[in-house]
């Protein structure tokens, strides 16, 4: 058998976004669009224009939402989020070679763990946000919040918390991402597959990527030591 880490310069570690990334679609973009809170057009506008953070914002939006509406939203996700085509082969390849998999997600604890339970990921791999039902609206709590050293700001879930804690002369920092959320950590890590948004933000800031479609596509690239040619 091939042994693809040791063709990387530094043990390989993966850091991986949830929405858009490991779904198909953009789950709290889908939750937004079906249950239409008034509002919520002007706040997207703001996160997209980054006139607002992404923890203003994305607590903005959820707190339109009342807290009864819990079991609906969850359930609207479970329903509708297609799991991207190789993910659990992904899984397999990382425990196969003991490669490090972690989820890093701007998205919610509570359809997060639901949608992501058939497949064995520890608890402690899976950074995403909190969420607090106890009140009218629904209420999102930042467990993992920017550290003093992100110059980004206003992260909720911190990216680039998460990746600073596998120091970068020991580890090969690589993220897996399409959107927003990955923005500020692609620009530490050693390599970047991208999809979407990723893709054209990685392209004009000159970044190391890799674009992808299927998790199939990350192993082939993986299983070559991630060489971009
Ligand atoms: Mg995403
Ligand atoms: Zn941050």
């Amino acid at each position: 058998m091939s042994q693809p880490t040791s063709t990387f310069p530094r043990k390989p570690v993966l850091f991986c976004d949830f929405d858009g990334t490991i779904t198909l679609n953009d789950n709290i973009v889908a939750v937004m669009k079906h249950f239409n809170p008034p509002g919520i057009e002007e706040i997207i506008k703001d996160i997209v224009s980054v006139k607002k953070s992404i923890k203003q914002g994305v607590g903005e939006m959820f707190a339109l939402l009342p807290s009864s509406l819990k079991d609906e939203v969850r359930e609207y996700i479970l329903s509708t989020a297609g799991i991207r085509p190789g993910f659990p082969e992904l899984l397999e390849w990382c425990k196969l070679h003991d490669v490090p998999f972690y989820v890093t997600s701007g998205g919610i604890d509570f359809f997060i763990y639901p949608l992501l339970a058939p497949f064995g990921i520890p608890d402690d791999h899976i950074y995403c946000n909190g969420s607090d039902f106890s009140g009218d609206n629904i209420k999102i709590t930042w467990p993992h919040d920017c550290d003093e050293h992100c110059d980004n700001g206003g992260c909720g879930m911190c990216k680039t918390a998460v990746i600073r804690q596998f120091p970068n002369d020991e580890y090969y920092r690589i993220l897996i991402g399409d959107s927003i959320t990955d923005f500020a950590g692609a620009k530490l890590v050693d390599l970047v597959f991208s999809r979407s948004h990723l893709t054209e933000r990685c392209r004009e800031l000159g970044l190391p990527h890799i674009p992808f479609d299927t998790f199939h596509d990350i192993i082939q690239h993986l299983e070559q030591g991630g060489r971009t040619s």
